[in-house]
């Protein structure tokens, strides 16, 4: 056996309990890989090349796909408590502004919200 098929073999991906993990950059995959290992009992260190964490743009969408996995990490009451709940999506023609179609939302199971910064 080759040195890779050892390691595969004796990691125990599911028992991160009391692993040092350092995780390079603080953006959402960065944050989300290291709440996950948290979880799983790891000492996890994020290491974030940009001085400060700040908001960019004016929010964020979460869709029900992402928001499973957010929720499987525990923060389902914090997504709720902070979101606006969306209720359709709804392009428009740029021109002339009439609404193409209507796709409804509200029945999105976890909920479709959308996030906007503190003003
Ligand atoms: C304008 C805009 C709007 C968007 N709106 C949405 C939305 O509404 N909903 C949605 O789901 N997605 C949205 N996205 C996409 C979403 O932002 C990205 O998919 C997501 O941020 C990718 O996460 P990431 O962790 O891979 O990268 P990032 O969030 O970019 O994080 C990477 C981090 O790594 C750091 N880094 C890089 N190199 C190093 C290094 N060498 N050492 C240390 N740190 C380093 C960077 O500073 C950064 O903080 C939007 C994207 C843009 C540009």
């Amino acid at each position: 056996m080759n040195a890779a098929k050892r390691s595969i073999a004796t990691t125990d991906h599911n028992n991160n309990a009391g692993r040092k993990i350092a995780v390079i950059g603080g953006g959402l995959g960065g944050l989300t890989a290291a709440l996950a290992f948290a979880r799983q009992g790891a000492e996890v260190s994020v290491y974030e090349q940009a001085a400060a964490l700040t908001e960019v743009g004016a929010g964020i969408q979460i869709t029900p796909n992402g928001a499973r996995a957010l929720d499987a990490l525990g923060l389902a009451d914090a997504l709720s408590a902070k979101g606006l709940r969306a209720q359709a999506v709804m392009p428009m023609d740029g021109l002339s502004g009439a609404t193409i179609a209507r796709f409804d939302l509200t029945a999105q199971v976890p909920a479709y919200r959308f996030f906007t910064a503190p003003r």
